[in-house]
């Protein structure tokens, strides 16, 4: 997690650093807003360094964090060039004619405080060029990892890895499947895969050789498959020569099968030991992970008989294991089933929950969600029906239903709560953003219930806008002259910079609940801070989803969101339970 807020900071810090050094420059092409004080508020209260230096260099801006964490104060380091961070031995020129395709780049390593003391940081550069390419400048985002360097040491004498290879161990592994799992029954498209791996008749060598030679062997072969996994991924040494891999965040489940396929080319080039040449013939066996209820010994285990099955076969390759692809095939098409008749049966309901106005508490709108009572399932969840809806096309009607539905339940509160002036934000899909119709038909259903379309707010997600940028912003447009308010969903989880999604118009950004610390202390608010201050450049009110605590209602309205939305509020209620709220809230009229 920590990574990937520090990734969010560094494209929202380049994408507002490269709108300031434009106007630094002076440049009459600008048409941008500039930089409000808040990005400068940002800049200056946040943990993380950030440097900006020219195209040849030398450093125009630093934020104190980075000052302080180098030894140095921000003026002290204005004209001097970037490289005054780096160690000597670590210096390097990189000319601006070298960087034609790079957009930023990223790494690990040591720098220098002004006292000639080093410390461990990881580093992310990202370019900033003008519309035409050219370079203006660098952005440099440091953080100090003096901790965490500390954690992985400590991790690494400690119980946690194979002493032999350095890898992972059984339990530190199994530990890590057991997150990855908990994240796929939270995120439906989230998709990890296990895979266990050992070698054939690694015991003749064993036993021929010495366990000298086979020691050296596993940490030859450790080596190697490190080199074949992505830096997310954990290689893990489980005993003897079984070796098990945990793949994250898996595009398809395909992509297991690539990385099977570069393990084994990697594994199965000679080794060099004790003078001669040795051959090891791996195979490996793939257990697909999703959002079903197995345990992290369980998918092991499948992995594992994934591979005798492959072994048995003769193949020195890598076999998946068929049942759980064969079970989770058959539930999907079940559900798929399912999901075909629950329309015509009105299984699908909405629920409301309230989103409030942080200032005076009261309730200015409600979010509805779908919910499937399934017959024999009982309540499912969107995480788990909507991928599946999407995929059959099932989420357009759906959908729809859920857009009529809302409309008609707020039509039912504006009549009886005429003061309250409710507003309905409804969640859209990707594939209903592509259809064509779906403005008209909007506004056609607004007209029907009387109500003004600036009562009716559409959530897409950041991830939605990702793909064909261009069609989406047409139809974004389309349904903002329409009147109808945009809110960015989930924002800070699709990994788009600042410059992306300027791209956008929307009126609501929602921060991720992700994005809300857990504990109590005055730490861990940057990047909500930062969203805020990007809300407002773009003139967007802003709403914090999965507000739990006092704590973050009080920490949001200081730093001046605009509405909140989480259990601490109310759950999602059903419409009776509402209506309910609106009547203790409102008055019953
Ligand atoms: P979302 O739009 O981001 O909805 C917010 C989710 O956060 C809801 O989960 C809500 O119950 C949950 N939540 C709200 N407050 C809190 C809190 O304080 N703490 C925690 N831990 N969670 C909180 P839900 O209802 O399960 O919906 C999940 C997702 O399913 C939604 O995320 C949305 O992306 C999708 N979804 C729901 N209804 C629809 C729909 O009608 N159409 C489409 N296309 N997607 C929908
Ligand atoms: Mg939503
Ligand atoms: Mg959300």
């Amino acid at each position: 997690m920590l990574i990937e807020l520090g990734l969010l900071a560094a494209g929202a810090v380049a994408g507002g650093a490269a709108v300031w050094l434009k106007r630094r420059r002076g440049s009459p092409e600008v048409v941008e807003p500039g930089p409000t004080d808040e990005l400068r508020a940002v800049l200056d209260t946040m943990q993380l360094g950030v440097t900006v230096t020219n195209p040849d260099g030398m450093i125009i801006y630093t934020n104190p964090a980075d000052a302080k964490m180098h030894g140095y104060t921000p003026d002290e380091l204005i004209g001097k060039p970037g490289s005054v961070f780096a160690p000597p031995t670590a210096r390097k020129t990189v000319t601006t004619g070298e960087l034609p395709n790079l957009q930023s780049w990223r790494r690990e390593g040591m720098n220098l405080r002004k006292d000639g003391s080093v410390f461990p940081v990881r580093l992310r550069t990202d370019i900033v060029r003008d519309p035409t390419g050219k370079v203006h400048g660098f952005v440099t985002i440091c953080e100090d990892i003096t901790d965490e360097q500390r954690v992985r040491e400590a991790e690494a004498a400690g119980s946690l890895h194979d002493p032999l290879t350095d890898l992972a161990n059984r339990t530190f592994f199994l530990e890590l499947v057991s997150r990855a799992i908990r994240r796929a029954e939270r995120h439906g498209d989230y998709h990890f895969a296990v895979l266990h791996l050992d070698f054939e008749r690694f015991k003749l060598i064993n036993e021929g050789l010495g366990h000298d030679a086979g020691d050296e062997l596993l940490t030859e072969a450790a080596e190697r498959l490190k080199l074949a996994i992505r830096p997310n991924d954990v290689a893990a040494r489980l005993a003897g020569d079984e070796f098990a891999i945990l793949l994250d965040a898996l595009r398809t489940p395909g992509d297991a099968g690539v990385v099977a396929e570069r393990m084994i080319a990697g594994l199965d080039a000679p080794y060099a030991v004790q003078g001669r040449e040795i051959y090891l013939t791996p195979t490996i066996g793939v257990a697909y992970g999703g959002s079903s209820r197995l345990d992290a010994e369980q998918y092991l285990k499948d992995a594992r008989s994934a591979m005798y099955s492959a072994r048995s076969a003769g193949r020195n390759l890598y076999g998946v294991f068929e049942e759980t692809v064969r079970r989770r095939a058959t539930q999907r098409l079940q559900l798929e089933t399912d999901l075909r008749k629950a329309l015509d049966d009105h299984e699908f309901r909405a629920v409301y929950q309230p989103i409030v106005d942080l200032p005076s508490g009261r309730t200015v709108a409600f979010e509805a969600l779908v919910r499937w009572h399934h017959r024999d399932r009982g309540v499912i969840s969107p995480v788990e029906f909507i991928p599946a809806a999407e995929d059959t096309g099932l989420v357009v009607p759906m959908g729809w239903w859920m857009v009529e539905e809302s409309c008609r339940q707020l039509t039912a509160w504006r009549t009886e709560f005429p003061g309250a002036e409710l507003a309905i934000s409804v969640n859209l899909s990707v594939r209903q953003l592509r259809q064509t119709r779906l403005v008209d038909r909007i506004v056609e259903l607004l007209a029907s219930s009387e109500i003004p379309s600036s009562r009716l707010k559409l959530e897409v997600t950041e991830s939605m806008l990702m793909n064909d940028a261009d069609a989406q912003i047409a139809m974004l447009r389309r349904l903002r002259e329409a009147g109808i308010s945009v809110v960015i969903d989930d924002f800070g989880t699709g990994y788009s910079s600042l410059s992306y999604i300027q791209r956008f118009d929307f009126d609501v950004l929602k921060i991720d609940r992700s994005f809300l610390p857990e504990g109590d202390g005055p730490e861990g608010w940057d990047i909500v801070r930062m969203i805020i201050g990007l809300a407002r450049d773009k003139r967007a009110a802003v709403v914090a989803e999965g507000v739990e605590t006092e704590h973050h209602a009080n920490k949001l309205r200081e730093l001046g969101c605009d509405w909140g939305q989480g259990y601490l509020f109310a759950r999602p209620l059903d419409p009776d339970a509402a209506t309910a709220r609106l009547r203790a809230e409102f008055g019953n009229r």
